[in-house]
């Protein structure tokens, strides 16, 4: 194994305190939430109380300030136990850096407090029915009316859409204007107008309220217009390097622990007198995915540590989540494969991250637009 390189003492430190809270806060009490349909309001206070939560806000705010490396090494543990439902990631690696990066101060005293401590929890609303890869078509408008914006919309698939407190919403100020009418403005859930829909029926993801929302004549003052009006997709836009590096992040741990789960499955299970790990088939099988989890995992630290000194580009965050979400879903494919029947029982993680995962390629951005971009990058050179 190639060893990491990224990690100081304190994060070691973080990572074993990481690891302790997952195992004994989130793994317990993962199946109970899938049949939920959504995580407990109670797991976001804790994960806040241990430190876990927005890691990078700085402290003015209630943060610690920390480098973006701690909430990755959270992202990695939660991974590591098959952890889907308290869509922690999106909150603290997504949502946060929007409030830091566009919010006033009055916006950022107001909120970032709360979600350090996990008593706000938050999503972000772009996708919407007839809109999810073609952001700048979005139909949800938010039209001045004196000091107030009136919105009025409907998005979908909403990560935390049932919990969610506050909603940064990705909507068109100036309707006329295609992708430069679109601005984000923050959403108080529980404005007059706004209603939740269903909680939706996913083949994954169980313990994650994904779900939908609508908007009908909701006021919120002006004063909740993040960043500058008309610049939504461009702010969109410069955070998602760091959204896809988290999913990257996400997946190089998923294709390790798939490669632990099979080695212990296949060499414990018989056939024909021999323990599967026996046969070539699968010996070259589990080579071939060390190979990959590797491979996968140089690049993304590497991803990582440009990261740290703002040097990734959207490109490279597009090709580490393109390749990251490919390979890990026929990493779980292969692996499936090796558990035989057990391996589509739910019971069995390998059942559970194989339908989890197929997600990854499509939310964030599908395989096709991260394609998209990179071909766009080396055919314009
Ligand atoms: C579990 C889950 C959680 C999600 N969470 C959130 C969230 O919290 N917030 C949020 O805003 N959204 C969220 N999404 C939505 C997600 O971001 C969108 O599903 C995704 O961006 C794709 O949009 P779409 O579903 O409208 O597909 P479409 O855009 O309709 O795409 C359909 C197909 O056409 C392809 N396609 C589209 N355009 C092109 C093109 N130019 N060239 C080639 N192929 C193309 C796509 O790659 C895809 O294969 C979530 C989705 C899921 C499944």
């Amino acid at each position: 194994m190639i060893e990491r390189s990224l990690f100081s003492e304190e994060h070691n430190l973080f990572r074993a305190s990481a690891r302790r809270f997952v195992e004994e806060r989130i793994a317990p009490f993962h199946a109970e939430w899938e049949k939920a349909g959504q995580v407990s309001r109670e797991i976001w206070a804790e994960a806040g109380e241990g430190g876990f939560l927005c890691c990078s806000v700085p402290e003015e705010y209630g943060g610690v300030g920390a480098d973006f490396t701690f909430g990755a090494i959270f992202t990695e543990e939660l991974a590591r136990v098959g952890s889907t439902g308290p869509a922690f990631h999106l909150h603290s690696e997504i949502v946060a850096p929007y409030i830091t990066a566009y919010g006033t101060e009055e916006q950022k005293r107001k909120w970032l407090p709360g979600l350090v401590n996990g008593s706000v929890i938050t999503a972000v609303a772009m996708s919407e029915p007839g809109a999810g890869s073609d952001l700048q078509n979005i139909r949800t408008t938010a039209i001045a009316d004196g000091d107030d914006y009136v919105i009025n919309g409907q998005k979908v698939f909403i990560s935390n859409g049932q919990l969610a407190d506050l909603v940064v919403l990705a909507c068109k100020t100036d309707p006329a204007a295609g992708g430069k009418g679109v601005s984000l403005v923050l959403v108080e859930g529980d404005r007059a107008g706004f209603t939740r829909g269903r909680n939706l029926d996913k083949i994954g993801y169980k313990a994650q309220d994904t779900s939908e929302l609508f908007f009908n004549d909701v006021r919120v003052p002006k004063s909740n217009l993040l960043g500058v009006e008309g610049r939504g997709f461009k702010q969109l836009m410069q955070q998602l390097p760091q959204e896809r590096l988290v999913i990257a992040v996400r997946s190089a741990t998923i294709v390790e622990t798939a490669l632990d789960w099979t080695l212990d499955y296949t060499k414990q299970r018989k056939a024909f007198g021999k323990s599967i790990s026996d046969f070539q088939n699968t010996q070259f099988k589990l080579a071939e995915v060390k190979s990959q989890a590797v491979m996968l995992r140089v690049y993304v630290d590497k991803c990582i540590e440009l990261h740290l000194k703002g040097d990734l580009t959207a490109v490279d965050a597009a090709m580490a989540k393109m390749q990251s979400t490919e390979m890990m879903c026929q990493v779980l494919d292969d692996c499936l494969q090796l558990f035989g029947g057990y391996g589509y029982m739910w019971e069995y993680p390998i059942a559970r991250a194989w339908a989890d995962n197929r997600m990854a390629r499509i939310a964030g951005g599908t395989s096709e637009i991260m394609k998209q971009i990179i071909s766009r990058d080396i055919l314009q050179d």
